[in-house]
């Protein structure tokens, strides 16, 4: 089809050009002595979008999903329990893997559609004298519902129940464009990829471990080999990796930082914020849709899940606009499917692309027998958008 993909998955995102060049170099080795500036640069670099001091950025050639691995098996001795409240796919998914891997896990079930539940994480935790619970995880963005979780609420609920549990945080989806603060939540183990706020393609699993998490990662008799973070920190401290790192992702994720802190990180998380406002005003305003978060409070500023009415199937708009339109949407995943698509706005995004994929979803679902009236979307958001200007755009003349 002519023209470009218009790829609004909420992850892979849109790999901005000047990444993609910054990947483009022949190989080389990496054991060279001018390899450790390109490590350092990265694990450096992570830093301050981790907002860390003392936590230790690292780089696993996984997804994220490794590093979800890498969390519980450095961590952890076999069998230990772990909190989990379980509201989309991919906060089942993680504790459906700390079960396949031998952990007890204790699950806070929750609607869909809603977060991580503050006062029942509070209860089981101060419910537990005993100390079972080794580690609470938190999703922070369900991206299958288009929810984020407080995580600095999860935080105090632990300090309230003086309970030494470690704290990870799955930030697949919230790192780089939703807050994150790895030193002030004291978080231990924050999991994250490359292929979503970063705007670099799959392939790079990105964590970051405080001292605490390190110190029990010593003691931990959990078995790991290739995700071991004593090996990682061992071999970074000299600049170079314990096996044959992905080369040109490094170069992508220097290239990806350094655009990151041109623009600012604060105004980066301002401009999902203000982009996010704008696709709720269509889904809400304009086609008079739900989003899949209940409330406010739960909206998700990098990805919205909009709930197709009843006699439409979600999958046939997202096929309508794959087929016709050229423009990629996501799924619903699991107890989810074919109720609802999900817009994914993080990373490399502006007004004008959004306004695509918005007139694309209006023309996919219209053509699904909806009843959009065409163009409420995009006059919402466009309306949203002028009137929630950032400053200098606002002052344009
Ligand atoms: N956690 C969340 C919130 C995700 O959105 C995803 C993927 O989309 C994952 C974990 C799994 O990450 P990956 O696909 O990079 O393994």
């Amino acid at each position: 089809m002519a023209g470009r993909n218009f790829l609004f998955v909420p992850g892979p995102t849109n790999v901005p050009d000047r990444i993609l060049r910054a990947m483009s170099v022949a190989s080389e080795d990496h054991r060279s002595p001018e390899f450790p500036t390109l490590t350092r640069a990265c694990l450096e670099g992570l830093k301050p979008v981790f907002k860390t001091v003392s936590g230790h950025p690292l780089l696993f050639p996984s997804s994220g999903t490794g590093c979800w691995e890498a969390a519980l098996t450095n961590c952890l001795d076999p069998g230990a329990k772990v909190l989990i409240a379980r509201f989309g796919q991919f906060s089942h998914l993680w504790a459906d893997m700390a079960r396949r891997l031998g952990f007890e896990v204790e699950l806070i079930e929750t609607p869909w559609g809603e977060g991580a539940p503050v006062e029942r994480h509070l209860a089981c935790l101060s419910a537990d004298k005993q100390h079972h619970i080794k580690a609470v995880l938190v999703c922070q963005n369900e991206t299958a519902t288009g929810v984020s979780s407080d995580v600095s609420a999860i935080r105090k609920a632990l300090d309230a129940a003086k309970h030494p549990a470690l704290l990870f945080v799955d930030a697949v989806s919230a790192l780089a464009s939703i807050d994150f603060r790895m030193d002030e939540w004291q978080v231990d183990v924050c999991v994250s990829g490359s292929q979503k706020g970063l705007m670099l393609p799959a392939g790079l699993g990105i964590t970051c471990v405080s001292q605490k998490a390190l110190a029990a990662a010593k003691s931990a008799k959990s078995r790991r080999c290739y995700f071991d973070y004593g090996d990682m920190v061992t071999t970074n401290a000299s600049g170079y990796f314990p096996y044959t790192p992905s080369i040109p992702m490094l170069y992508g994720l220097r290239e990806s930082l350094k655009m990151l802190a041109e623009e600012g990180l604060q105004n980066v998380l301002n401009r999902h914020t203000y982009l996010a406002g704008g696709v709720r005003a269509a889904v809400l305003d304009g086609w008079k849709l739900k989003l899949c978060a209940t409330e406010p409070k739960w909206y998700s500023d990098t990805v919205s899940a909009v709930m197709v009415t009843e006699g439409t199937n979600g999958a046939d708009i997202i096929s309508r606009a794959f087929k016709r339109y050229n423009l990629a949407l996501g799924a619903g995943l699991a107890r989810m499917s074919g109720r609802l698509f999900r817009i994914g706005h993080l990373g490399d995004c502006n007004e004008l692309m959004l306004m695509g994929a918005l007139a694309g979803c209006e023309m996919a679902m219209v053509d699904c027998g909806m009843k959009i009236a065409p163009g409420s979307g995009i006059t919402a958001a466009a309306d949203y958008w002028r009137r929630n200007a950032p400053k200098q755009a606002a002052s344009a003349k």
